[in-house]
């Protein structure tokens, strides 16, 4: 089943062009309860029409993989990867609806775009093992780990209000498949940024998942995003960003502002990983 989250935050189902209401819930709601066994009744509302919401809007956490791609770990110049870091945790308040607006915080930083396949947990998940780690998933989406660059701890990088950007569909574990071959592309301003295969992640999708609940509960409604392939590069304001994964049906499209940027309050600049020059640059 395709969802959505929709206008005050129900659940629809997305058949075609059209959302169909599944009785008012959220998807917090049907990931507790189970899904509608029943076909959606009703005409059902053109998808144009609707305003589309973050798929689950307060997780308990988000859970994310730092440097999960070698093509990535090769353009940060990084030795460390996932399996010598574990995961980082970003803000849930740090979500932003599909079709939203980032809004960079800092005149003086470099943010970058990181295009990521996130999946929702569906059930409890407490020391399983990477063979049942999948059969905990609920879903699968697409999001947007958007990143100051600098010596800033991570979970500092990338917990700014709108840095996590999520959806708009959210593919139900069944009908989507297999997570380790998914197609990943992201755009800036139609210049194509970032292209991958989730067969290349150095932790797949069941392995994340199964580390980090030997570290921490994860319980549904709870995100895990995979990671982010070679490609990053600086974001200003005007600029649209889209994220495009084979077997999600609709790309996460947002915006770029810098509304009431101010200078940054931390020291980190020029520290930390070196980021790839931006794309057209001369190296
Ligand atoms: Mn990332």
């Amino acid at each position: 089943m395709k969802l959505v989250a929709y206008d005050d935050g129900r659940a629809g189902e997305l058949r075609g062009d059209r959302v169909y209401d599944l009785g008012g819930r959220t998807i917090p709601e049907l990931i507790a309860d189970g899904l509608p066994t029943a076909p959606p009744g009703g005409p059902g509302v053109p998808l144009d029409r609707v305003r589309l919401r973050v798929p689950v809007p307060n997780p308990s956490k988000i859970v994310a993989a730092p440097v999960n791609y070698r093509d990535h770990q090769a353009e940060m110049s990084v030795d460390s990867q996932v399996g010598g870091l574990g995961f980082f945790l970003k803000a849930p308040s740090s979500l932003l609806d599909p079709g939203g607006t980032i809004q960079l915080p800092y005149h003086d930083r470099r943010f970058d775009q990181e295009g990521e396949l996130a999946l929702v947990i569906g059930r409890t998940a407490r020391r399983v093992s990477e063979a049942d780690a999948l059969g905990h998933v609920f879903g699968y989406t697409g999001l947007l780990d958007i990143t100051m660059r600098g010596g800033e701890d991570r979970s500092t990088r990338k917990s700014f209000e709108t840095f996590t950007p999520m959806g708009p569909v959210l593919v139900t574990a069944d009908e989507f498949g297999d997570p380790a071959d998914v197609d990943l592309r992201c755009w800036v301003n139609g210049d194509l940024r970032q292209h991958a295969n989730t067969r290349d992640l150095i932790w797949s999708a069941a392995r994340l998942v199964s580390y980090a609940s030997w570290v921490t509960t994860l319980n549904p409604g709870d995100v895990v995003t995979t990671g982010t392939p070679a490609g990053v590069g600086p974001l200003a304001a005007g600029d649209a960003v889209r994220l495009r994964l084979s077997g999600i049906g609709l790309d996460l499209a947002v915006t770029v502002r810098a509304d009431d940027a101010v200078a940054s309050h931390t020291a980190g600049r020029d520290r930390g990983p070196v980021p790839p020059p931006p794309p057209g640059a001369a190296r």
